[in-house]
């Protein structure tokens, strides 16, 4: 018994890259400032969320049927949009509110 055996090693290197999502979606609110956190964090924005999802219950990007998730700036924030203004909120479903983060850049976003 004074060998190890070989096959010892093989399951360690083909693991794939792991929680790769995850750290993204950390590294995203990483970059948000702090004041926009604290921001999304209040209950102001909450109860303004709220009141938007119950408005428009249905994804509002055109030729989308999806239901609503998520509240959009209209005009980002970032771009000097209102934050609370329920006529710069519109009500999207995730995807699609994804997309118009990219499309605008975000990322860095104080957009959402
Ligand atoms: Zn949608």
């Amino acid at each position: 018994m004074a060998r190890r055996p070989n096959t010892f090693q093989s399951g360690a290197a083909s693991l794939g890259p792991s929680g790769g999502k995850r750290a993204r979606a950390r590294a995203y609110n990483m970059q948000r400032p702090a004041d926009v956190k604290r921001f999304y964090d209040s209950r102001k924005w909450r109860a303004a969320r709220l009141n938007v999802l119950a408005r428009d219950p249905m994804c509002g990007s055109e030729g989308c049927s999806n239901l609503a998730t998520d509240v959009d700036h209209i005009r980002p924030i970032r771009d000097g949009g209102a934050r609370l203004d329920g006529a710069n909120l519109q009500a999207l479903c995730h995807g699609c509110h994804a997309r118009k983060t990219v499309r605008e850049g975000g990322g860095g976003g104080s957009n959402t």
